[in-house]
């Protein structure tokens, strides 16, 4: 197995974080390896900064959180 950097950790093992929603403000718990969510009230697309850079720059990112991870990710940060 091999070693994976501290960066990839919240994509390998995803913790659950709390996004209020910019359209009516309510608390949405969102997961940290998902680029947007939708609102449990307003039912509407939230989007956040992903604070995953180092997908954006290491070589091995795509091994690192595996290919279909890596690619949603990377097409959301866009
Ligand atoms: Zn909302």
């Amino acid at each position: 197995m091999k070693e994976s950097c501290p960066g990839s950790k919240e994509i390998t093992n995803p913790s659950p974080e709390d996004l209020k929603c910019v359209h009516c403000g309510t608390v949405n718990e969102i997961w940290s390896d998902e680029p947007d969510t939708q609102c449990k009230s307003c039912k509407k697309t939230i989007d956040r900064v992903m604070k995953i850079n180092c997908l954006m720059w290491c070589p091995a990112a795509k091994e690192c959180v595996g290919t279909e991870k890596y690619e949603k990710l990377t097409k959301a940060m866009k």
